[in-house]
């Protein structure tokens, strides 16, 4: 197991990615453990297989489970959400998410295009619903909701101040930099709502904020100004790439 942690954020849980192993399940997204001293928080969860290697990761870092008050979900996909209602039967925590990410999670279309049905639906609830600009407070340390859409239109980012500097969850607007360099988005797709204009917004965004680290929705964290910047201009360059295909829009929604 492997826990990178950065200032007060930890990465506690990763999925199998590019050949590197997993340390919560083989199959969930990235979750990070925000320590705000007097409470916990988390970003995004996993499938339920994953909830009690990452509650004991959080142990293993020497922190209580029980302090985990908050949790923010990056969008409705289930390897980032579908664990939420397992991790609720151990903690008591509000859960912070999109309009659109609640309403998938409740059983609605949400991000999903009429008439699909996701191979595994997830049933959780969204206490809380944010969008950009919304502050939200994790014991000593101040979150800020970033709208990205792209990847999904309830792309959610959250900015963080840390010691080492500005921060972002970004949920898979942006995967770290691969050893392979050739997933550097999530999947995108047009029965999830994919707008690859959006995308290409979203990480101009990320990309003007100057950011000294990310921490994606799947692979490692990006720790540096420089390693920061190389693996957005490297997003954006792909972005670009795809944007000059034609007649792509059968598979993904492109509106330029
Ligand atoms: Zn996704």
């Amino acid at each position: 197991m492997d826990i990178i942690t950065v200032d007060n954020v930890s990465m506690i849980g990763r999925g199998l990615w590019h050949g590197m192993p997993a340390f919560s399940d083989d199959y969930s997204s990235n979750c990070y453990l925000i320590d705000g001293g007097s409470e916990l928080a988390l970003v995004d969860v996993g499938f339920a297989t994953a909830v009690p290697q990452l509650l004991q990761n959080v142990r293993s870092l020497g922190r209580d489970p029980e302090k985990i008050r908050k949790v923010f979900l990056s969008h409705a996909h289930a390897d980032h959400t579908a664990g939420i209602a397992e991790l609720l039967r151990h903690v008591d925590a509000v859960v912070y998410g999109h309009a659109l990410t609640k309403e998938t999670l409740c059983g609605g279309p949400g991000i999903y295009r009429s008439g699909f049905l996701p191979v595994d639906p997830v049933s959780a609830p969204v206490h809380e619903v944010i969008r950009e600009g919304d502050v939200v407070r994790v014991g000593d340390v101040e979150l800020t909701v970033l709208g990205l859409p792209g990847h999904t239109p309830d792309g959610l980012g959250y900015l963080i101040s840390l010691p080492s500097g500005f921060s972002c969850f970004a949920g898979d607007t942006v995967d770290g930099d691969q050893p392979v360099k050739s997933a550097v988005t999530g999947w995108m797709n047009s029965v999830w709502g994919s707008r690859v204009s959006h995308l290409r917004a979203s990480l101009s965004r990320l990309l003007n904020l100057g950011l000294h680290s990310f921490f994606p929705g799947h692979g490692d964290p990006q720790l540096g100004q420089v390693a920061v910047r190389d693996s957005l201009e490297h997003s954006l360059d792909q972005v670009h790439r795809l944007l000059s295909i034609r007649d792509l829009d059968w598979l993904i929604a492109i509106d330029v």
